[in-house]
């Protein structure tokens, strides 16, 4: 199933899509009149996809605008970096003893205002930052609270997936000891078109995922290339931490992002960035 948020005649709502058809059915319709308003809380709230008896009536996906799939996480988006070995040797530049996969995942966050729908502008803030890069990534989403999560169960704390850009401030994510500064500019995580759920997507997890830039393929790599996979960085990121149904997981970038290349790509005004998952769909985001 997929689920989907989008604003329709100026409501948020959400429900389920068939992507095929480019048609939504209103959450209501598909799951009852005690469906919750937000799909956030029909996570929260341990909810399921169902048997899904498409309804008569739907809402042509080019009537509504697509919000992100929880356009207003409760907690920071959590990240893993370096989780691609070619994009850590582009990332490491000429620093040969850097050129190695991690021994433990690299977690950071994005803060909650990164968060923009999957067609909406990524603002470029001018006087700020110059070096505005992409970074194409499947998303998990958490389906049930846990802590210590054993690998062997790691799967079943998944709801679904959804596509997302990592944006970064490249010079903020050098300057700053840190990088959640230069990962949290506002509508700096493009996110969705919506979210693909767990039994949607054969497991292992093993998906193309692409990116372009004005038409120009810039990623091209498989999410079965990710160092530690989604079982591990679950069971990994849940030790001595509760995960909470909603969460949102990104998993790293492969190469190809514009700082890796010399010179460097990074994203300029009007320039359109495209990221493709096999199995889920594509976003596509200007900037403004
Ligand atoms: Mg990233």
């Amino acid at each position: 199933m997929f689920l989907i948020s989008f604003e329709y005649n100026g409501r948020a709502g959400w429900g389920a899509v068939i992507p095929d058809k480019g048609v939504i059915y209103p959450a209501k319709e598909v799951f009852g009149v005690g469906a919750p308003d937000t799909l956030l809380e029909f996570i929260r709230e341990g909810g399921r996809p169902g048997p899904f008896s498409s309804p008569e009536q739907g809402i042509r996906m080019d009537q509504v605008r697509v919000l992100a799939p929880i356009p207003n996480p409760v907690r920071n988006i959590f990240c893993v970096g370096k989780n691609y070995l070619d994009h850590i040797i582009e990332f490491a530049k000429q620093d040969e003893s850097e050129k190695k996969p991690l021994e433990h995942p690299a977690f950071f966050t994005k803060a909650t205002n990164t968060v923009i729908g999957a067609f909406d502008d990524i603002p470029s803030h001018p006087g700020i930052t110059d070096q505005v890069d992409y970074e194409a990534e499947l998303a998990v989403i958490i389906g049930k609270r846990g802590i210590n999560i054993p690998v062997n169960e790691a799967m079943d704390y998944v709801f679904g997936y959804t596509i997302l850009n990592d944006v970064t401030a490249r010079d903020l994510q050098k300057n700053h000891l840190q990088w959640f500064k230069g990962k949290s500019l506002n509508g700096f995580c493009p996110m969705g078109p919506w979210i693909a759920t767990r039994d949607e997507i054969p497991e292992p997890v093993e998906l193309s995922i692409k990116s372009w830039v004005n038409g120009e393929l810039r990623q091209d790599s498989n999410t079965r290339r990710m160092i530690f996979d989604i079982p591990a960085l679950i069971s990994i990121l849940s030790q001595g931490m509760t995960l909470e149904p909603g969460d949102i997981l990104a998993t790293g970038t492969p190469s190809g992002v514009g700082m890796g290349f010399d010179p460097p790509k990074f994203l300029k005004t009007e320039d359109v960035v495209r990221i493709e998952i096999e199995k889920i769909g594509y976003i596509e985001n200007a900037v403004k």
